[in-house]
């Protein structure tokens, strides 16, 4: 896949960018793991003050950042703004509580004294995904830097602007050079520098085949890996639910970013006694939506990132109409230029077609009717993922047997999935492994060193 900035709104390439040299890699992987032996000694009190002014700069610039990120994988500018704005908070968050999170902690041994001390490891690679392009980037890089490891960014061929313009926010807010680094190469490149000894772990947020071929590696040359991965997020809604909340809530969990969110729900189980009332405002509330430029202010649902993105959405809901959906509305490509798909709810998904087991990753719903929360939560818990679930319910009991028996990395009650700074993020089975955020996530790239003195 060639380097390039091509806009999803008309097709147009906006820019291409020669991927690095052999030459050129050599020697940023030289540079970061010689900054490494500088940096580790930093102190937090450098680090937090690069962190804030990263935050400044982006707050300062945030309609300049979300116009790259529009005009590159076609989110609303809106959007796009607001990722900017989430990314400040996430700087400010670490910058504040790394030097907690990383304190000595002292456990009661028959020691007279021990320790836990948290050390980086080193350098450091991210493999990241176009979708939230500055978001994704930050939850690995803040936490990263914070911890004392410096990072490489192989960031999604598609947005290439969004990688530069993160290292250039790194570089300007102060932290040394060689700390962060962006590297314009193809995922072809990946496994070499997974196997490089100076690379010591790595994390890759993306699809399940991308997670596995690094994951392969890694383990071949025992380092550490964080994935995030894929998902097909339930969203139930039992009959105590508040209603109306709950179906305005299901169309932004679905439709926000375009529909491309690792955490959108993408099935949504509902109990019969509340199932007709619910898919009728569901399917009023997507046919409302507006789908256009995602520049303008008014625009719901912009265009998928790439027309590969596009053609595999189309053909998976033509697969399941051929396997016996039924399309309560959508269901096709708008004729226009553009990667533009019209939001589209599926019925009756037959649990053995191959769609039912696959991530829609686009504005498409589908609805399920079930019985009971028994058969709700089964439901949820039949498919490979383990991301994340929301369930709709006010009934105390029911709270309680759903966050007690789904199988996800997160349960949000009465509220949709959404990643915070202070929580930690991340999926079970074929979700992925490892956090991020939080506690926890910056507690994944760091020796973990137990100190006793006798
Ligand atoms: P993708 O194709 O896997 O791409 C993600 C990144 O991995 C890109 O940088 C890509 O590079 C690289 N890559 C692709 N194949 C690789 C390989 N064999 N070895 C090493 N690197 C490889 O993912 P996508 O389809 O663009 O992104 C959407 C997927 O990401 C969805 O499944 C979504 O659910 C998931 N996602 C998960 C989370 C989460 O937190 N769990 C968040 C966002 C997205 P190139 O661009 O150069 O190919």
């Amino acid at each position: 896949m060639a380097i390039a900035s091509i806009n999803p709104v008309t097709g147009e390439v906006l820019k291409t960018f020669a991927p690095l040299t052999e030459q050129e890699l050599k020697h940023k992987l030289a540079l970061a793991e010689s900054t490494f032996a500088t940096y580790k000694h930093t102190s937090f009190a450098d680090r937090t003050q690069w962190l804030n002014k990263a935050a400044d700069i982006l707050e300062a610039q945030k309609a300049e950042f979300g116009i790259v990120i529009t005009l590159e994988m076609g989110k609303t500018l809106k959007s796009a703004i607001a990722e900017v704005e989430k990314c400040a908070n996430l700087c400010r968050f670490y910058a504040e509580h790394a030097p907690i999170f990383l304190a000595d902690m002292t456990a009661t041994t028959d020691a007279s004294r021990t320790l836990i001390r948290y050390q980086p490891l080193g350098v450091i690679l991210a493999v990241m995904p176009w979708n939230f392009p500055f978001w994704q980037v930050f939850r690995f890089a803040v936490p990263c830097l914070m911890a004392g490891n410096v990072g490489l960014l192989k960031h999604a061929s598609n947005v290439p602007q969004c990688a530069l313009a993160i290292a250039e926010i790194f570089r300007a807010a102060g932290v040394p050079e060689g700390a962060f680094q962006t590297l314009l190469i193809g995922s072809d490149r990946v496994a070499n520098l997974v196997a490089d000894p100076r690379v010591k772990a790595a994390t890759l947020t993306g699809s399940e085949s991308a997670g596995q071929s690094l994951a392969a590696i890694a383990g071949h040359h025992l380092k550490k890996v964080v994935l995030e991965l894929g998902g097909s997020d339930p969203f139930i809604v039992l009959k105590s639910a508040d209603l109306e909340l709950a179906v305005t809530t299901a169309v932004t969990a679905r439709v926000m970013n375009n529909g491309q969110s690792c955490i959108a729900a993408k099935r949504f189980i509902l109990e019969d006694a509340i199932a007709e009332q619910f898919i009728e405002k569901f399917v009023e509330k997507f046919k409302a939506l507006k789908v256009g430029d995602p520049m303008q202010p008014d625009t719901d649902v912009g265009p998928l990132a790439t027309t590969q993105i596009l053609e595999d959405l189309d053909s998976q809901v033509k697969a399941s109409v051929v396997a016996g959906a039924k399309v309560l509305v959508g269901g096709y490509r708008l004729q226009k230029e553009g990667n533009f798909y019209v939001p589209t709810i599926l019925a009756d998904i037959p649990l053995e077609a191959p769609p039912y087991q696959e991530e829609f990753f686009g504005p498409v719903a589908s609805v399920f009717r079930v019985k009971n929360i028994a058969e709700a939560i089964a439901l949820a818990n039949s498919t490979n993922f383990g991301l994340g679930a929301s369930v709709w319910t006010n009934d105390h009991q029911e709270q309680e047997q759903a966050i007690e028996q789904i199988e996800a990395g997160s349960v949000f009650v009465n509220s949709m999935v959404k990643s915070d700074p202070r929580i930690p993020f991340g999926g079970i089975k074929r979700s992925g492994y490892g956090r991020e955020l939080g506690i926890e996530g910056i507690r994944e790239f760091v020796n973990i060193k137990t100190i006793w003195i006798g």
